[in-house]
């Protein structure tokens, strides 16, 4: 496990993944040594707040260029998101976050494939994020896509339409036609979060021991608001 570890950071650093300037054994290196590990709520609440900021128009200011320079040396996100590809969803105007915050993965529909399972579990096992956030979007076209059952005029679109189809088969079952679509996109993140715990041995392990939580959370569009869709007494499900 310890030679297969390395030997993917290894393989990581060659694709451009920013390494931390040493191997181990601190999980949070570059936030300096008076600065304790923020635990999964409180990286939560973070993310909220900047959620606020944004909804109100009153994102922070920030020194991008000594921030920029701070960073060259290292990174240790705060979060993982999950997010769709969407142009009118990106995690880091919506939560108000900067460069060195988070670390982002996007798919259209934000499936969780297997690209998107090995960049999570990097950020898990060797970032050390303790918190993923799955987030879904109001008038997602990936999912409108799968609820309209038509065949995709390729096999990489209909890849995107197959993880997604089981979330519409759940949604099938209880959501009128006029509302299958929200219902599906709330189902799909549901589906991507169990999907990552299901086929990653690694986030699995980070779940159970408590080194990283997992939430649900769907983007409105029209208001800007992020909302929580798993209680939070069962982000580990
Ligand atoms: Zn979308």
């Amino acid at each position: 496990m310890r030679i297969l570890c390395l030997s993917v950071v290894l393989a990581l650093a060659a694709f451009g993944f920013a390494q931390q300037p040493q191997a181990q054994p601190s999980p949070h290196p570059s936030h300096g040594p008076t600065h304790a590990a923020p635990s999964a709520d409180e990286v939560w609440n973070k993310l909220m707040a900047g959620n606020a900021r944004f909804v109100a128009g009153k994102p922070q200011a920030r020194a991008l260029v000594s921030l920029r320079q701070k960073l060259a040396s290292g990174q240790s996100p705060r979060a993982i998101i999950l997010a769709c590809s969407d142009s009118r969803v990106g995690p880091e105007l919506v939560f108000d976050q900067s460069l060195g915050d988070i670390f982002v993965v996007r798919t259209a529909g934000n499936v969780a494939d297997a690209v998107a399972l090995g960049s999570i579990e990097y950020a898990v096992d060797h970032l050390h994020s303790p918190l993923l956030v799955v987030l879904g979007h109001q008038k997602c076209g990936a999912v409108s896509a799968a609820c309209s059952g038509e065949k995709m005029p390729s096999p990489n679109l209909d890849a995107i339409v197959v993880k997604i189809n089981p979330a519409v088969t759940q949604a099938k079952t209880y959501a009128k036609a006029d509302d299958l679509v929200e219902s599906a996109i709330k189902e799909n993140v549901r589906q991507s979060a169990k999907d990552v715990l299901a086929n990653s041995q690694i986030i699995r392990d980070a779940v159970k021991s408590g080194k990283l939580s997992v939430i649900e959370a769907e983007y409105e569009l029209d208001s800007g608001q992020v909302v929580r869709l798993n209680a939070p007494a069962s982000t580990q499900n």
